[in-house]
Protein backbone atom coordinates (compact mmCIF):
# COMPACT_ATOMS: atom_id res chain seq x y z
CA UNK A 1 0.00 0.00 0.00
CA UNK A 2 2.60 2.89 1.38
CA UNK A 3 6.49 3.29 0.85
CA UNK A 4 7.09 5.65 3.79
CA UNK A 5 10.17 8.36 2.93
CA UNK A 6 13.26 9.14 5.49
CA UNK A 7 12.14 11.29 8.46
CA UNK A 8 8.46 9.49 8.69
CA UNK A 9 10.00 6.50 10.67
CA UNK A 10 7.21 7.09 14.05
CA UNK A 11 5.15 7.46 11.06
CA UNK A 12 5.54 4.26 9.35
CA UNK A 13 5.32 2.02 12.81
CA UNK A 14 1.41 3.70 13.22
CA UNK A 15 0.61 3.14 9.64
CA UNK A 16 1.41 -0.27 10.25
CA UNK A 17 -0.80 -0.71 14.12
CA UNK A 18 -3.51 0.50 12.17
CA UNK A 19 -3.03 -2.01 9.34
CA UNK A 20 -1.43 -1.10 6.18
CA UNK A 21 1.19 -2.91 4.44
CA UNK A 22 3.68 -0.46 4.71
CA UNK A 23 7.55 -0.15 3.61
CA UNK A 24 10.17 2.25 5.13
CA UNK A 25 12.93 2.94 3.53
CA UNK A 26 15.14 5.75 5.38
CA UNK A 27 18.55 5.18 3.49
CA UNK A 28 16.96 4.72 -0.44
CA UNK A 29 18.01 6.70 -3.47
CA UNK A 30 15.50 8.39 -4.86
CA UNK A 31 15.71 6.35 -8.14
CA UNK A 32 15.29 3.35 -5.92
CA UNK A 33 12.14 4.94 -4.44
CA UNK A 34 10.41 5.76 -7.96
CA UNK A 35 11.13 2.32 -9.03
CA UNK A 36 9.66 0.17 -5.95
CA UNK A 37 6.42 2.49 -5.93
CA UNK A 38 6.14 1.50 -9.85
CA UNK A 39 6.40 -1.91 -9.90
CA UNK A 40 4.61 -2.55 -6.14
CA UNK A 41 1.72 -0.30 -6.80
CA UNK A 42 2.40 1.76 -3.87
CA UNK A 43 1.58 4.89 -2.82
CA UNK A 44 4.54 7.65 -2.00
CA UNK A 45 4.94 9.24 1.60
CA UNK A 46 7.41 12.24 1.59
CA UNK A 47 8.09 15.11 3.07
CA UNK A 48 10.84 15.70 0.21
CA UNK A 49 8.93 18.32 -2.23
CA UNK A 50 11.00 17.58 -5.30
CA UNK A 51 10.48 13.61 -4.76
CA UNK A 52 7.15 14.28 -4.50
CA UNK A 53 7.04 16.07 -7.92
CA UNK A 54 9.26 13.67 -9.17
CA UNK A 55 6.52 10.42 -8.41
CA UNK A 56 3.60 12.69 -10.04
CA UNK A 57 5.68 12.83 -13.29
CA UNK A 58 5.94 9.37 -13.45
CA UNK A 59 2.46 8.46 -12.72
CA UNK A 60 2.40 7.30 -9.38
CA UNK A 61 0.40 8.08 -6.77
CA UNK A 62 2.42 10.55 -3.99
CA UNK A 63 1.30 12.61 -0.70
CA UNK A 64 3.57 14.96 0.30
CA UNK A 65 3.87 15.48 4.19
CA UNK A 66 3.57 18.88 5.56
CA UNK A 67 3.89 18.41 9.74
CA UNK A 68 7.38 16.96 11.54
CA UNK A 69 4.67 14.97 14.25
CA UNK A 70 3.67 11.84 13.66
CA UNK A 71 0.23 12.68 14.85
CA UNK A 72 -0.24 16.00 12.51
CA UNK A 73 0.89 13.47 9.70
CA UNK A 74 -1.71 10.86 10.29
CA UNK A 75 -4.63 14.02 10.29
CA UNK A 76 -3.12 14.63 6.97
CA UNK A 77 -3.31 11.52 5.83
CA UNK A 78 -7.09 11.12 7.42
CA UNK A 79 -7.86 13.55 4.67
CA UNK A 80 -7.30 11.60 2.12
CA UNK A 81 -7.09 8.11 3.19
CA UNK A 82 -9.59 6.27 5.31
CA UNK A 83 -7.76 5.55 8.14
CA UNK A 84 -10.59 4.68 10.31
CA UNK A 85 -11.88 1.18 8.66
CA UNK A 86 -8.87 -0.87 9.36
CA UNK A 87 -7.49 -4.43 10.22
CA UNK A 88 -5.17 -3.24 13.13
CA UNK A 89 -3.20 -5.18 15.41
CA UNK A 90 -2.77 -7.35 11.84
CA UNK A 91 1.31 -6.24 11.30
CA UNK A 92 4.12 -5.92 13.40
CA UNK A 93 4.94 -2.74 13.63
CA UNK A 94 9.00 -2.92 13.30
CA UNK A 95 8.96 -5.29 10.20
CA UNK A 96 5.42 -4.79 8.56
CA UNK A 97 5.30 -8.86 8.72
CA UNK A 98 1.66 -9.98 8.87
CA UNK A 99 0.78 -11.12 12.87
CA UNK A 100 0.02 -14.39 13.70
CA UNK A 101 -1.99 -15.87 15.93
CA UNK A 102 -0.41 -18.25 18.62
CA UNK A 103 -1.67 -20.21 22.24
CA UNK A 104 -0.40 -18.53 24.89
CA UNK A 105 1.03 -22.31 26.41
CA UNK A 106 3.63 -20.83 23.59
CA UNK A 107 5.14 -17.77 24.68
CA UNK A 108 4.15 -18.47 28.67
CA UNK A 109 7.81 -17.61 29.50
CA UNK A 110 7.85 -14.15 27.64
CA UNK A 111 4.27 -12.62 28.67
CA UNK A 112 3.53 -11.62 32.31
CA UNK A 113 1.37 -13.88 34.36
CA UNK A 114 -1.23 -10.86 34.68
CA UNK A 115 -1.53 -10.88 31.19
CA UNK A 116 -2.06 -14.31 30.34
CA UNK A 117 -5.09 -14.08 33.08
CA UNK A 118 -6.01 -11.16 31.62
CA UNK A 119 -6.23 -11.65 27.71
CA UNK A 120 -7.12 -14.64 25.13
CA UNK A 121 -5.54 -13.64 22.12
CA UNK A 122 -1.65 -13.34 21.15
CA UNK A 123 0.00 -12.83 18.40
CA UNK A 124 3.88 -13.16 16.91
CA UNK A 125 5.23 -11.63 14.55
CA UNK A 126 6.80 -14.47 12.04
CA UNK A 127 9.88 -12.28 11.35
CA UNK A 128 11.24 -11.02 14.60
CA UNK A 129 9.45 -12.85 16.75
CA UNK A 130 7.80 -9.85 19.17
CA UNK A 131 4.37 -10.77 20.94
CA UNK A 132 1.52 -8.81 21.02
CA UNK A 133 -1.72 -8.53 22.40
CA UNK A 134 -4.35 -6.44 23.07
CA UNK A 135 -3.44 -4.97 26.52
CA UNK A 136 0.72 -4.03 25.45
CA UNK A 137 1.90 -0.66 24.04
CA UNK A 138 -0.41 -1.08 20.68
CA UNK A 139 -3.66 -0.33 23.10
CA UNK A 140 -1.59 2.46 23.81
CA UNK A 141 -1.53 3.35 20.27
CA UNK A 142 -4.79 2.65 19.30
CA UNK A 143 -6.33 5.27 22.29
CA UNK A 144 -3.82 8.17 20.50
CA UNK A 145 -5.84 7.02 17.29
CA UNK A 146 -9.07 7.49 18.80
CA UNK A 147 -8.37 10.90 20.19
CA UNK A 148 -6.93 11.93 16.86
CA UNK A 149 -10.20 11.05 15.99
CA UNK A 150 -8.85 8.06 13.62
ZN1 LIG B 1 8.30 -8.12 13.53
Amino acid sequence: MFLVDRMLGKLAKKLRLLGFDTIYLPHAQEEQIIQLCKQNNRILITRDRLLHMRALKNGLRSHLIHSDNWRDQLVELSSRFDLKNTNRMTRCSLCNAELEKIPVEKIKDRVPLYVQNTQNDFFICPVCNRVYWAGSHVQHAIEEFRRLRI
